[in-house]
């Protein structure tokens, strides 16, 4: 399938099941109003992250990388009331942008960010699990650290989920350190005895993780 006829079915996709609102849209909007770069996961990715988010039941997520808040909000919206997201951001900057947006969503009540390096504050966090669903989506060379935390912090039934793996079709042909990262990671979560593993081929293709 060529890459045009590919985006056409993810588009397609999304015209099915994918209410993106106006608060959504504004974290666009606010993201690049910033400045911040326009690599969030599209429209039918984020829903796919909230519908695996209800489907394991999930109520107590983590999300590593949160940029403006776009996957967050889909993600957060995904929780019971009673739920909580922390999504952790090495850049303070981000962090205030996606604030403003977690509030502009309405979900501020359900999302904690945490603003630092990643492997820090996920250390510091571990007490408060197991979690219930992971999102990795932050630097790839980290990839594989960010994998060996989540298995141990992830309960029997949760998911462990983690964005970029076709890599834009470089994962094929890798050329830099993040390229060969993703690969690896993918091929650490393929093998890895605790966990039964797909991706799913939506945008970038998300893998997927259920831990046993
Ligand atoms: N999940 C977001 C996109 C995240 S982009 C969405 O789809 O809407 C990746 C983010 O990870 C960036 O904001 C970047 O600042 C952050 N990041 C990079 N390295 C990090 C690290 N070591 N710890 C925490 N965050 C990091
Ligand atoms: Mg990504």
């Amino acid at each position: 399938m060529t890459d045009a006829l590919r985006e056409q079915f993810d588009h397609y996709i999304g015209t099915l099941v994918t209410p993106e609102d106006d608060a959504l849209r504004w974290i666009q909007q606010n993201a690049q109003h910033n400045n911040l770069p326009t690599i969030s996961v599209q429209p039918v990715e984020g829903y796919l992250l909230g519908w695996l988010v209800r489907l394991v039941n999930a109520k107590k997520a983590v999300e590593i990388g949160t940029l403006a808040g776009y996957s967050g909000t889909w993600i957060a919206r995904a929780l019971p009331d009673d739920g909580k997201l922390i999504t952790v951001e090495v850049s303070s900057k981000h962090a205030d942008v996606a604030r403003a947006g977690f509030e502009r969503a309405g979900v501020e009540s359900k999302v904690e960010i945490m603003q630092g390096a990643a492997l820090e504050v996920l250390h510091k966090i571990s007490p408060r699990g197991p979690f219930d669903f992971v999102f990795i989506d932050a630097d790839k060379v980290s990839y594989p650290d960010y994998l060996a935390w989540s298995v141990e912090n992830v309960r029997p039934g949760g998911l462990i989920t983690a964005h970029n793996i076709y890599r834009h079709g470089q994962v094929l042909n890798p050329q830099d350190d993040g390229d060969r990262m993703i690969k690896a990671f993918a091929e650490q979560m393929a093998a890895d005895a605790r966990l039964d593993m797909m991706v799913l081929p939506l945008g970038d293709a998300l893998a997927v993780a259920r831990r046993k």
